[in-house]
């Protein structure tokens, strides 16, 4: 299985180059040249397989210049009983006959990001032996919150890298701080910044972009690298567990044989959506996605007629997770539905630099509203649902999955459609306690951990290990630094050894 790019189509690379390089030269993203089949026969096969056995066998399929037991070895680390509070890894959960809830959060840090980010530190370091030359990894992550988290969880300890986080002092929930602050491993650092997101996130472009700094320490073996969401290795793992669902849904008697399921996901920079959309393609029998954003509707919009947008007023929300204006990984469904047209995509994402927004032709757009459903929830909408969803099932969500659920209901209202539908839940509540506890009319009064008891008491439910503990942690990491700091800080700091 080779890969190529959404903007050169004569690119061809293998997986570990992919995983390794991030994005292409060109710009443009990796994808697959031609995706692999999983068969109705092959979905029987899988579902008498626990998830480490699904996801080899999903992912033996893309990184062909992987052994066996390399893949084996990746995935026993990455999804091992002491790191996922479920046996399941990603269980599901049945609320209604047509409702059923895909929970994406047992992982380390509680958000579903950890169900990439445990994976992709292995592949990453399988990959760097396979190309010679790399010993070494350095990761720069500048973080709003829930990646850096996650990031940290999934390279702290694992050999031949390092993982330096930045994120805006003022600029992260008091949870999200506080997991990162208090992150153990010998590896790892993090550094806030006076300034907000986007100086983080700029700073850190200026150092992947400065050749001499980067020239400097591939001399000594280390390669920078970024992990973020538009990494093929983020990708894949994703995949997996919307195989993962139906095998489930399918052993529990819930669906028949290539029976159809609808697949509702919040979005933000549209990897987790596109997984699934892979996974449709693959074979998985899906009738619709149903796309779900919160009041940064951008791709609301660009579903609804076309034409993509990012000028537009920037909200911050309560699922802080999906605010964005640039839904990096659009670009490969895109190049998909051009009928892998790399020049195409050129074109649009010139466009998109230049003023601002693209318009795909007619063709395109009804293939695109012939597979996706795309709607969008506020804030006041989002806490309604929250306990509306609570008071009917008895079932707390966080608010990302508040909007999936909003827009779930949207769906309906307009299609009438009644397939069963799996509907992903991508943040236990407990890591945005305050705006769960508001929205089930609670006050939420007292420190962090004071409000975690009483969501706990009052909902009866269990607050999740991994931020109970935060409790017993102790503060490591206090540095703040001016943004124009941060290159320096990069080179001089001895903290994040690799090992
Ligand atoms: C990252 C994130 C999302 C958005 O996922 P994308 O793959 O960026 O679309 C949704 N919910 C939570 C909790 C997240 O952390």
């Amino acid at each position: 299985m080779l890969y190529t790019s959404t903007r050169n189509r004569d690119l061809r690379i293998n997986s570990a180059k992919a995983i390794v390089s991030g994005i292409s030269k060109d710009g443009g993203l990796f994808v697959p040249e031609k995706l692999p089949y999983i068969s109705l026969a092959n979905l029987e096969l899988l579902s008498n397989m626990n998830y480490i056995e699904r996801a080899s066998f999903i992912l033996s399929k893309f990184l062909t210049d992987f052994t066996d037991n390399d893949i084996l070895e990746c995935v026993n680390k990455a999804y091992s009983k002491e790191k996922f509070s479920s046996d399941d890894i990603a269980p599901i959960v049945k609320l209604d006959d047509s409702k059923f809830v895909l929970e994406l959060w047992h992982g380390p840090t509680c958000a579903f990001k950890d169900m990439a980010l445990q994976l992709l530190p292995h592949l990453l370091t399988t990959s760097m032996k396979k190309e010679a030359g790399l010993k070494n990894v350095k990761i720069l992550v500048a973080t709003s919150g829930d990646t850096g988290k996650a990031a940290l969880e999934g390279f702290k300890n694992v050999n031949g890298t390092s993982i330096l986080v930045f994120y805006p002092e003022n600029g992260v929930s008091d949870m999200q701080k506080l997991q990162m602050v208090t992150q153990d491993g010998k590896n790892v650092d993090v550094c806030s910044i006076k300034g907000n997101f986007d100086d983080a996130q700029s700073g850190v472009k200026k150092i992947f972009t400065d050749k001499e700094l980067c020239d400097q320490l591939n001399e000594n073996g280390v390669l920078l690298s970024s992990a973020n969401s538009i990494n093929w290795g983020r990708l894949v793992p994703q995949i997996v567990y919307y195989f993962s669902a139906y095998c489930d849904m399918l052993k529990n008697g819930h669906l028949s044989d290539g029976e159809l399921v609808n697949i509702v996901v919040p979005t933000g920079n549209f990897g987790n959506i596109l997984a699934a959309y892979y996974a449709k393609k693959m074979g998985l029998p899906v009738k619709k996605f149903i796309c779900a954003s919160n009041s940064n509707n951008v791709l609301t919009d660009f579903i609804n007629t076309g034409r993509y947008d990012k000028n537009r007023k920037f909200y911050s929300t309560i699922s802080p997770s999906m605010d964005i204006l640039i839904s990096s990984n659009l670009e490969r469904l895109l190049f998909h539905l051009y009928n892998e047209n790399d020049e195409k995509i050129c074109n649009l994402y010139g466009e998109l630099v230049n003023q601002g927004s693209f318009e795909v032709c007619e063709e395109v757009k009804m293939k695109l509203q012939d597979e996706f459903y795309g709607e969008f929830c506020d804030d006041i909408h989002t806490k309604k649902t929250i306990k509306s969803v609570f008071d009917k099932y008895k079932y707390l969500i966080d608010p990302h999955t508040a909007v999936a659920f909003n827009v779930y209901d949207k769906y309906v209202m307009d299609s009438k459609d009644n397939t069963k539908t799996i509907i992903a839940s991508t943040a236990s509540p407990y890591k945005f306690v305050k705006d769960v506890l508001d929205s089930i009319g609670e006050f939420a009064d007292g420190n962090i951990f004071e409000q975690l008891g009483e969501l706990s008491k009052i909902t009866r439910t269990e607050i999740p290990k991994p931020i109970s503990n935060l409790n017993n942690k102790n503060v490591r990491f206090n540095k703040v630094i001016f943004k124009d700091e941060m290159r320096s800080y990069l080179l001089n700091n001895t903290v994040c050894e690799t090992i």
